[in-house]
């Protein structure tokens, strides 16, 4: 047993979700994120990911891409993506609380293996799971005013992870956003605005914590 995470000879072919493991085309892994960098983290593969086995390759991953390379920033140079639950549920249904309890821990190994400075959170599975329960609208007003992730709003399973990650890196970033599919993003959040304003608000202020944490 690696003290990372779970047993590491099942990664590859996890079955702990039967359901989700009889119905994937094959796990989409989390791609490669820069050590102290940015990670992007979502709800589960959708159709597009589950085909060809990488995060956020559908049209609202490359709306998400799009956003961040305005930035400067390019997949698996300077950001990397994961999901909650690597396997796609079936007709994109939102995993369930055991498919998500199953599946952090290969997410905590994940955090503990890459050291991400600052978590952006796409959609309220992401970010409640890593912000604790509560409308994305709130969860989004907070992380303006403290975009520190603390760990005792974490899901249980990666409260560990992140005090260790503190530990070590002095702090991490979680930004919540919108998720960044075409219906949801033209719909007017409670505050007027369209969700897409939000998310490039929210893109925007993730750039500056990484930019501050690579400043000091
Ligand atoms: S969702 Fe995660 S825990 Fe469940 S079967 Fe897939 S890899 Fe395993």
């Amino acid at each position: 047993m690696n003290n990372c995470g779970p047993n590491w000879n099942r990664e590859f072919d996890c079955k702990l979700c039967p359901r989700l493991a009889a119905s994937r085309i094959q796990i989409v892994f989390p791609t490669p994120c820069p050590r102290a960098g940015l990670l992007v983290i979502g709800e589960a593969p959708g159709a597009d990911e589950d085909e060809l086995g990488e995060g956020f390759v559908g049209q609202a991953g490359r709306a998400l891409d799009a956003l961040l390379v305005r930035h400067g920033l390019e997949r698996n140079r300077d950001y990397g993506v994961a999901n909650i639950v690597r396997c796609r549920p079936p007709g994109n249904r939102k995993p369930d609380k055991t498919e998500i309890d199953n599946c952090l821990p290969w997410l905590w190994a994940f955090l503990l293996r890459t050291r991400p400075k600052v978590l952006l959170l796409v959609g309220s599975t992401a970010t409640e799971v890593f912000l604790g329960p509560g409308p994305l609208h709130w969860h989004i007003e907070r992380s303006r005013k403290s975009p520190v992730l603390l760990a005792k709003d974490a899901h249980p399973i990666l409260q560990p992870a992140i005090r260790r990650l503190h530990g070590a890196m002095d702090g991490i970033f979680a930004i919540p956003m919108p998720h960044t599919s075409g219906m949801a993003w033209n719909r007017k959040a409670p505050d007027g605005k369209t969700w897409r304003e939000i998310g490039e608000e929210q893109v925007e202020l993730a750039v500056g914590c990484l930019e501050l944490s690579y400043a000091t």
